[in-house]
Order: C-alpha cells, then structure tokens, then sequence
C-alpha cells in the first residue's frame, strides 16, 4: 500500500485534508472513499486511515489509529553522491530512499563532467514520490550544491565513513566491524571518472577510511546501491 505524507499541522480533529500535486497521484491510484491508506506526519506518527471524501482538487481522510514510525533503519545513512551526468542523480535519489537512506548529498569532485544546475525542487520531489512508493515513514532530504571539502567534513562526523575508491583494498564490511552501536554512517561515491589520487589522499589525511566495494568496477549509480545493501543488511535488523 502506498503511503502518503501530511504536515504535522494539517492534522485537526483526527481528519486530514490533501490538496496539491498529492492529489493528482491519489486520483491516478484510483483513490475512493472508504479505502484504507497509511498516512505518516514524516516527523513521528504514522496512521491508518480511510478515505472520506474524494474531490477533483482535494482528498480527505479519517484517521483511525495511530503508531510511531517502524519502517526506518536503525542508524542514520547519509549518501554523499559526486554530481552524475543526465537523470542519473535522480536514479540515485530514487534507491537510496528505497534502502533506506536518512539523507542524500550531492558534491562536486576534480572529476565531475555534470552541468552543476540547480535542480532542489525537482529532487525535492523525486525524494518524496520514491519515499510514497517505498512505504518510507519520512522523507530523505535531498541537498546539493556542497564542495568536496564539505562533503569530507561530512564524512569525519559520522560513526561509520567510508570514501569509496575502485582502487582500495579495504572491505566495507571491515569497516563496519571496527565499530560497535553506530548511530550514524555517511559514504561518498565518486562521479563517471572516478575520484582523482589527489582526492583519495586528502580523504587518507583527514582520517577517513578509504574503502573498496569489490574486485569489478561499479558504476556510479550501482555504488550507492551497493553500500547501501551492506549497510542495512547489518544495522536493518
Ligand atoms: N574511475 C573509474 C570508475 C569510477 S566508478 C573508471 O572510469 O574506470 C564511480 C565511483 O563508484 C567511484 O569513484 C567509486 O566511488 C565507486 N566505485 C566503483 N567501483 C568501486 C569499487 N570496486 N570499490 C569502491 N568504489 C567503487
């Protein structure tokens, strides 16, 4: 069942009222009154409701009964991506909020052959429709816009990091052992080029595990994907 997202603010009297792009994804569902639905408030609650009243710009609900949130992972995944070419950001947007990641980072990197154009609001919605379709009980904030040195800060303050390089050695699931109850883990993943030596150092210097993710070489969208399956394979339980 797919889930829908309201505003905390939004709620009055146990009823929710939908307007916007929202609908129009409602009335493709074929959305009528008196079906079941999961709404979450994306910040702690999520509900099961009904559907009361289904109009041409708005959908309203009953909400019947309420729970916390159950199908996030257990620690905080922060996925930095360098800037991919074409509608391969989105590709990444799109699994990482199927695994289960909390946060999605773009940053430019030395090798980077995307166009930086601005695009928040359409990752912004991509993030959102993804977190519908996946049953997500939030929706993972979608930033980019942040330089290579940001991005390493980044890394450094998480539990768990791992700056991913086909040339490593390091196994990912090492990393993991080193630590016990993390609360968070942040990775990087490079562009279509790779991350040049020059970056693989300063990741090395900083203290940042520098890590591989297997004998072949993956690409830049598959990384994510990658990492991400370890990561909730261990801490998804
Ligand atoms: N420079 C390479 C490919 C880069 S793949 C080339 O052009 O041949 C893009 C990114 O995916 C890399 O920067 C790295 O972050 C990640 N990646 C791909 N395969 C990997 C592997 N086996 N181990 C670790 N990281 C990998």
């Amino acid at each position: 069942m797919h889930k829908l997202f309201v505003s905390p603010e939004d709620i009055r009297d146990n009823t929710v009222t939908v307007t916007g792009n929202d609908v129009e994804h409602l009335h493709a569902l074929r959305v009528k009154e008196g079906d079941d639905i999961k709404i979450s408030d994306g910040v702690a609650l999520n509900y099961d409701a009904v559907v009361k009243e289904v109009r041409k710009n708005s959908v309203s609900f009953e909400l019947i009964k309420s729970y916390e949130f159950e199908n996030e992972p257990k620690i905080d995944i922060t996925v930095y991506c360098a800037l991919l070419k074409g509608g391969s950001n989105e590709d990444v947007i799109k699994q990482a909020v199927e695994l289960g990641a909390n946060k999605i980072v773009f940053f430019s990197s030395s090798n980077c052959i995307a166009e930086k154009r601005e695009k928040g609001e359409k990752y912004a919605k991509t993030a959102r429709q993804a977190a519908m379709q996946a049953g997500r009980d939030r929706i993972p904030e979608v930033v980019s816009g942040v330089t290579f040195a940001e991005m390493i800060d980044g890394l450094a303050a998480a539990d768990i990091s791992a700056f991913f390089h086909e040339k490593a050695d390091l196994p990912l699931y090492d990393v993991i052992l080193t630590k016990k109850d993390p609360r968070s883990a942040a990775f990087a993943v490079g562009p279509e080029g790779g991350f040049s030596d020059k970056e693989a150092e300063i990741a090395i210097q900083k203290g940042i595990p520098v890590v591989s993710l297997g004998k072949r070489i993956l690409r830049a969208v598959t990384a994510p994907l990658c990492a991400l399956s370890v990561l909730t394979s261990v801490y998804d339980r």
